[in-house]
């Protein structure tokens, strides 16, 4: 068998979406997999819309994704010689022949064939074919060049996705390869392309079956190989609606701005619309292992926000201590938070890790230790009765003496309630909200361990 080529092509009009990121990363797990090359193409022809800010978020993109190039990035502009070269070619060999038609013509063209309630079609007017005779090229108008679409047939593949599809030659006209200007058209860009790179698998968003028999037509006319294709459905949001940026954070990089994982990006990219079993927890290596183009649904992928934050939750909770730290603390400081005045950050994560599904929901539960904390007045009406004072007031006198650490602080509370005659919540939703502005903390003695004694001591007295 051939070795494996799969690409990327994006067009860089906008950022790498949820939708883009999905179809890169099947592309480069294929590759993976078979041991195989992965080429990224950068599809920038639409001059108009393209620009080097939504190249540079794409790259970012697939830097953050780790979703690595084997060779490029190539960029279409910088191969309009070739393009023009293979036109030529075409020309040459009879698969494309000039059109003379002017925007007058095309358009009454359109308009006999609109009110004949027919399909809006080029005729083929200048075609050559045996027998015909062709009218003199007109001076003033500057041809394009048109592919000589076969006539008859149909133009087949087995989508590995979608199963046969099938298209009547008679359904495609004479497609426009090279405008006027001389300057080639998107499909025959991709087919050079695709040809030029020995892409064996194009792996791509449904939204381009339709170019699929064109393209077939043009490599074969090429004589060129046709790569075995596959097109990925399209990805819904949560609401069933198609995914668009109505839906908030399609861009991939705002997954990171939010605090979201790169592993859980790409384990939750991976089950929009491939499967294993019912697997739904694995890594990248794992999911090189698996992937195959047989197990891609044909139906349309739902996305799923819970799901999403559950994995990031779970990869989250299996980092270390010291590598979660390491990714809040650039948030934190991000906000003029200094994590290095005051308790120790690993711990602080460690303790709130179960309870936040991104870093940004970590950094700010952790926030509280690094700031002056404030609690509402409300809150602390709400909690601080004056039942609870005498023992608040036993509590800060225990603290100076008791041995610093959370079983022997939680001995302290209990004694301390006990001797006030009061139940744990008296004493534990006083504390947590003078010391930390929140009726809702993880276990109030590690909340107390981790502040430290002085720092404790110090916020208690306030209220004594
Ligand atoms: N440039 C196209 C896009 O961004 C992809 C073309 C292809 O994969 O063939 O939709």
């Amino acid at each position: 068998m051939k070795p494996v080529r799969t690409r990327f092509a994006p067009s860089p009009t906008g950022y790498l979406h949820i939708g883009g990121a999905r179809t890169a990363l099947f592309s480069w797990a294929y590759a993976r997999r078979h041991g195989g090359t992965f080429v990224l193409r950068i599809e920038d022809t639409d001059v108009a819309r393209s620009t080097p800010e939504a190249v540079q978020a794409i790259l970012d993109g697939m830097q953050w994704l780790g979703l690595e190039h084997d060779e490029g990035p190539f960029y279409q502009m910088q191969r309009m010689d070739r393009y023009k070269e293979v036109i030529q070619q075409m020309l040459a060999a009879g698969h494309a022949y000039y059109c003379y038609t002017s925007k007058e013509e095309l358009d009454a063209l359109r308009a006999e064939q609109e009110a004949k309630k027919e399909k809006p079609r080029y005729d083929g007017r200048w075609r050559p074919e045996a027998g015909k005779t062709l009218p003199p090229p007109p001076s003033d108008v500057p041809p394009v060049v048109r592919f000589k679409n076969p006539k008859d047939g149909v133009v087949a593949w087995d989508d590995q996705v979608k199963g046969r599809i099938e298209f009547a030659n008679t359904e495609l006209d004479d497609l426009i390869i090279a405008r006027a200007d001389g300057t080639p058209t998107y499909n025959f860009c991709v087919c050079v392309d695709d040809w030029d790179m020995g892409i064996t698998h194009v792996i791509r968003g449904d939204d381009h079956v339709n170019n699929t028999p064109r393209q077939i037509n043009i490599l074969k006319a090429l004589g060129a190989e046709v790569p075995t294709y596959a097109h990925l459905s399209m990805i819904l949001g949560d609401d069933g609606a198609k995914l668009s940026k109505r839906h908030g954070a399609v861009s991939v990089m705002q997954y990171d701005d939010d605090g979201f994982l790169t592993e859980a990006v790409i384990n939750y990219l991976a089950r929009l619309g491939w499967s294993h079993g019912d697997d739904e927890v694995f890594s990248r290596q794992q999911f090189v292992e698996w992937f195959d183009l047989d197990h891609i649904t044909a139906s349309a992928a739902q996305f799923n926000t819970e799901k999403l934050l559950w994995l990031n939750q779970h990869y989250m909770k299996q980092l270390s201590p010291a590598d979660l730290a390491a990714k809040v603390k650039p948030r934190l400081a991000a906000r003029g938070v200094d994590t290095d005045a005051g308790p120790s950050l690993e711990q602080a994560v460690a303790l709130y890790v179960d309870r936040c599904n991104t870093l940004n929901v970590l950094a700010d539960a952790v926030e509280v230790f690094y700031v002056p904390v404030t609690p509402h007045a409300e809150l602390l009406a709400q909690h601080l009765g004056d039942d609870a004072r005498p023992a608040l007031a036993d509590f800060a006198t225990g603290i100076a003496s008791v041995a610093w650490e959370a079983p022997a602080i939680n001995a302290l509370i209990k004694e301390t309630v006990t001797k006030n005659g009061l139940k744990m919540p008296k004493l534990a939703m006083p504390l947590r909200v003078i010391l930390t502005g929140q009726a809702q903390t993880p276990s109030v003695d590690a909340v107390i361990c981790l502040i430290g004694r002085e720092r404790v001591t110090e916020a208690l007295a306030k209220y004594l």
